[in-house]
């Protein structure tokens, strides 16, 4: 068993928040150090105004609170190399060091790591010059796949019906729409069918698959509007069946954390594939370095292991010692309130009435872009500003539960989707 454990979290969104509510039940918890967190998570611990890009900040606030732990929560933390740091002074690290983190941030990275290992994804072509990328859609069939190379906060993806977006897309990418992180485009063939996300953990050798979501990226009912990071989840996704996981299992989480160890980056941390259930098979989408938010959000919720024991083990190299992690069997739901206008121009400031009331022992309300007033007063400060959380003994009871609690928030300037869980329900 691990020892009692001080810990310093990294991050500030409704995912952080989750975790911090999870760690925060955790027998072995004696400290927990959010940095720079939000406004939810000052109730589970203590909040240190450092951001997490600030790899030297971190660095000297986990030597300061002498962590045991450290969890990376973001992705830029990931790329900016906070594992590695923290490596150096020999603090343990949930999280993978910026090199093995090229899974996530750069997709040209992830082409070649799977094509060089045989992992099932879709064909792709890497171009940084613009005659070149739009020459070579002759080889692709509509719709065409556009992808900025570099981290875009889940917007740098285009899926153009015809040539000509297609090819204003590749103009806008290489043009410096999305700077240093468009300065390559990868054109992938576009594959048909469900999506849904697959999580595992690994202490570099050992992995623990860590469940699955479904998520719903655009920002209206009906799956319309813009793509978001994420305007809700659920979990487990009925679509992924226990074949479909065994194949992406087998075919590709295996392999890849084995792949990622023999070249020489082994991946500590969680790893997230984006999974797109073909016709063939389960094909990778896209893998992310971190948990997603906000489908991390429903795995803290069905989680029954003590989480922490996990994440000091994958920062260790112990997760072998562990027995497998144990889940409730119910599901979960996160519903995602965002502040209008989002996700071009959210609308700040304004006031959320009704957020911190007991809607019972199923429901959690995680805080993600919000602020609060000296006076309590709760206000939206970004784009996704709350997650309302619920677990039930099925999806349609989770969902119930969910969307109960959002009826007595009160909060005018704000809108979330009524339809959450409708693929799941429709399925059912
Ligand atoms: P990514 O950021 O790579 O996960 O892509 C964002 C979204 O674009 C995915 O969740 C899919 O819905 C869609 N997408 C990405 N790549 C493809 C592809 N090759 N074929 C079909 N849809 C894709």
């Amino acid at each position: 068993m691990a020892p009692a454990m001080k810990v310093l979290l990294v991050g500030s969104g409704g995912r952080e928040h989750a975790l911090a509510w999870k760690i925060a039940q955790s027998a072995l918890l004696t400290r927990l150090v959010s940095a720079p967190g939000n406004p939810g998570m000052a109730g589970l611990g203590e909040l240190r105004d450092v951001g997490a890009t600030d790899v030297q900040g971190q660095v000297a606030l986990a030597q300061e609170i002498e962590a045991d732990l450290v969890i990376i929560g973001p992705e830029v933390a990931v790329e900016a190399g906070l594992a590695d740091a923290l490596a150096e002074v020999g603090i343990p690290c949930f999280g993978p060091t910026a090199a093995a983190g090229r899974l996530e941030s750069s997709k040209a990275f992830t082409k070649a790591f799977c094509a060089r290992h045989e992992l099932p994804t879709a064909g792709y072509g890497v171009y940084q010059i613009p005659a070149e990328a739009k020459a070579a859609l002759g080889r692709f069939e509509p719709p065409y796949v556009i992808k900025a190379d570099g981290l875009a906060a889940g917007k740098g993806v285009i899926i153009a019906p015809s040539r000509a977006e297609a090819e204003a897309a590749i103009e806008d990418m290489l043009g410096g729409h999305f700077g240093q992180a468009g300065a390559r485009v990868v054109i992938e063939e576009f594959m048909d069918g469900e999506e849904a996300s697959l999580f595992a953990l690994s202490d570099g050798q050992t992995y623990r698959l860590f469940g699955a979501a479904q998520d719903h990226k655009r920002a209206y009912d009906g799956d319309e509007g813009p793509n978001t990071g994420g305007m809700g989840t659920y979990s487990p996704p009925p679509a992924l069946t226990e074949d479909l996981l065994e194949a992406a299992e087998q075919r590709l989480i295996a392999p890849t954390f084995k792949a990622m160890a023999a070249d020489g980056s082994p991946y500590r941390g969680v790893l997230y594939a984006g999974l797109m259930l073909t016709p063939e098979g389960p094909k990778l989408v896209e893998y992310n370095a971190r948990f997603g938010d906000p489908e991390c959000q429903v795995l803290m919720l069905r989680l029954k292991s003590d989480l922490l024991p996990y994440l000091h083990a994958c920062a260790t190299g112990r997760l072998g010692d562990l027995p497998e992690l144990e889940w409730h069997d119910d599901c979960a739901i996160c519903v995602v309130m965002a502040a209008k206008g989002y996700p071009e121009d959210p609308l700040k400031g304004t006031e959320i009435k009704g957020a911190d009331a007991d809607f019972g022992l199923d429901v959690v309300v995680f805080n993600a872009g919000a602020s609060r007033d000296p006076d309590g007063t709760l206000r939206a400060n970004g784009g996704r500003v709350l997650n309302i959380c619920a677990r039930g003994p099925d999806l349609k009871i989770a969902r119930e539960r969910a969307y109960g609690a959002i009826a007595r928030i009160d909060w005018s300037e704000g809108f979330y989707r009524s339809d959450i869980g409708w693929r799941a329900l429709a399925s059912a």
